[in-house]
C-alpha cells in the first residue's frame, strides 16, 4: 500500500469512529513541544522544552539559535511525550504539526520531523495553524465549550477579536491596527529594563504599582469600533520614561508598569465585551500567551459576570505555546476529513482568514 492509501484509510477510520490519538508537535518560536491528545480534549502528555534561558541574554528570540536548538531537542521531546502518554508509535492515529504562523526556520524543524514521522508510520499528517491551536486550548480546559463563541486572541504576534462560528469557521470582528498587545507589553518591559520575556515580568512589577497614578490615553481605543491600537500608548510610555530620566526625576517603574498594563487590559476588556454582546453568542473565550496575565483574566471575568456572558480561559499551562493545543485543534480538522500532503511547507504568515493568506 502506498503512503497516501495508508493515510487515507487511517483518516477514514478516524471519521468513522470519532476516535483519534494524535501526536502533536509545536516549534513555531522558542518552545520545542510535543503532546499526545486523544479525541481533541484528553491530554495524555504535554512536554514543553523552553529555550527562554538561551535567548534571555539577547533580550529576545534569536531565530537562528531557535532553529538550531529545536533540531537538537525535537527527537527527545517527542520520545518523552510518547513515553509519558504510555503510547507506542503504532498506537497513534495521526501526526499534527504547527505549520504557521511563526519563525520560518523554527517551523521547518517541526514540519520536517512530522513529515518523516508520518511517512514512517503510514499516518495522516496535518499542518495546523498556531492561532487555531491557541483557540483550541480552551477546549482542553473546558470540556463543555463548543462553538459558537467570541474569542479574544492576544499573543506576542496577534491581537484579534473573532467569532468562532464553528470548529473551522471564523469571522473577524476586530484586530490591532499596529502592535500586538503582547508585543507592546514586551517592548515596554524592555524599556523598563525587565528581562525577557517581558510580559510576565511586567505583570510582577505592576503588582506593587498604582494603576491609576500614571495614565495613558488613546482616543482610537475609546472609539466605537472593535479595532485596537497599542503602538501609540507604548511610545507615550517610552517618551515619558526618557523625559523623566533626562530631567533627573525619580521614575516609579512599578506605577508605569501598572498604568500601562491597566490601559492595555482595559482596552482589551472593553472591546471584547462589546464584541461579544454584538455577536450575541453569550460566551467569550480568551486565547494566546497574554491570556496567562492574571490581571486581564480578572478584568474579563468580572466584566463578563456583569453582562451575563459565560467566560472561558485556558489553564495557564495551555496559555503559552504548547503542543497539546495543536492536538486539540487537529482533531476537529481530521474529523472534517482534512490531511496535508508530504509536500507540506512552513508558512510564516499563515492566517486563519482566507483573505489574509500569504
Ligand atoms: P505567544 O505569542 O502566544 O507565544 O505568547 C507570548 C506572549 O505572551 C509574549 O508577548 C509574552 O510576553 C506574553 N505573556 C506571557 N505571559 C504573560 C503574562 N503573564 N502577562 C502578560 N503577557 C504575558
Ligand atoms: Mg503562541
Amino acid at each position: 500500500m502506498t503512503y497516501s492509501a495508508l493515510a487515507d484509510e487511517k483518516l477514514r477510520q478516524i471519521q468513522e469512529t470519532g476516535r483519534a490519538r494524535v501526536l502533536a508537535i509545536e516549534t513555531s518560536c522558542d518552545e520545542t513541544a510535543a503532546a499526545v491528545v486523544e479525541g481533541g480534549r484528553t491530554v495524555l502528555s504535554n512536554v514543553i522544552y523552553s529555550q527562554i534561558p538561551l535567548h534571555r541574554r539577547y533580550g529576545g528570540v534569536v531565530p537562528e539559535l531557535a532553529s538550531r536548538n529545536h533540531v537538537g531537542q525535537v527527537g527527545a521531546v517527542v520520545r518523552q511525550a510518547l513515553a509519558e502518554a504510555d503510547t507506542k508509535k503504532d498506537e497513534l492515529d495521526a501526526i499534527a504539526v504547527t505549520s504557521g504562523p511563526g519563525l520560518v526556520g523554527a517551523l521547518l524543524v517541526g514540519v520536517s520531523f512530522a513529515k518523516a514521522f508520518a511517512l514512517g508510520g503510514g499516518l495522516p499528517l496535518l499542518g495546523c495553524n498556531h492561532i487555531l491551536g491557541h483557540i483550541a486550548a480552551n477546549y482542553l480546559s473546558h470540556p463543555d465549550l463548543e462553538p459558537p463563541f467570541t474569542c479574544l486572541i492576544v499573543s506576542g504576534g496577534h491581537t484579534h477579536l473573532i467569532e468562532v462560528e464553528d470548529y473551522a469557521r471564523f469571522r473577524l470582528l476586530g484586530r490591532t491596527r499596529d502592535d500586538a498587545a503582547g508585543e507592546a507589553l514586551d517592548k515596554v518591559a524592555r524599556a523598563l529594563c525587565l528581562p525577557y520575556p517581558g510580559g510576565p515580568e511586567l505583570e510582577k512589577l505592576a503588582l506593587s504599582g498604582d494603576p491609576h497614578a500614571i495614565t495613558f490615553h488613546s482616543a482610537f481605543n475609546e472609539g466605537k469600533g472593535f479595532d485596537m491600537s497599542f503602538s501609540g500608548i507604548k511610545t507615550a510610555l517610552i517618551n515619558r520614561l526618557y523625559t523623566m530620566e533626562q530631567r533627573g526625576e525619580t521614575v516609579n517603574r512599578a506605577d508605569l508598569a501598572a498604568g500601562f498594563q491597566y490601559t492595555v487590559n482595559h482596552t482589551l476588556t472593553r472591546k471584547a465585551i462589546r464584541a461579544a454582546i454584538t455577536a450575541g453568542s453569550g460566551s467569550l473565550a480568551l486565547a494566546g500567551g497574554v491570556s496567562a496575565n492574571q490581571n486581564l483574566r480578572g478584568m474579563l471575568s468580572a466584566a463578563c459576570a456583569k453582562e451575563g456572558i459565560a467566560f472561558y480561559c485556558p489553564q495557564p499551562v495551555y496559555c503559552t505555546d504548547n503542543a497539546a493545543m495543536i492536538g486539540a485543534a487537529a482533531y476537529y480538522q481530521l474529523m472534517a476529513g482534512e490531511r496535508s500532503e508530504l509536500s507540506l511547507n512552513a508558512y510564516p504568515n499563515l492566517s486563519i482568514f482566507d483573505e489574509d493568506q500569504t
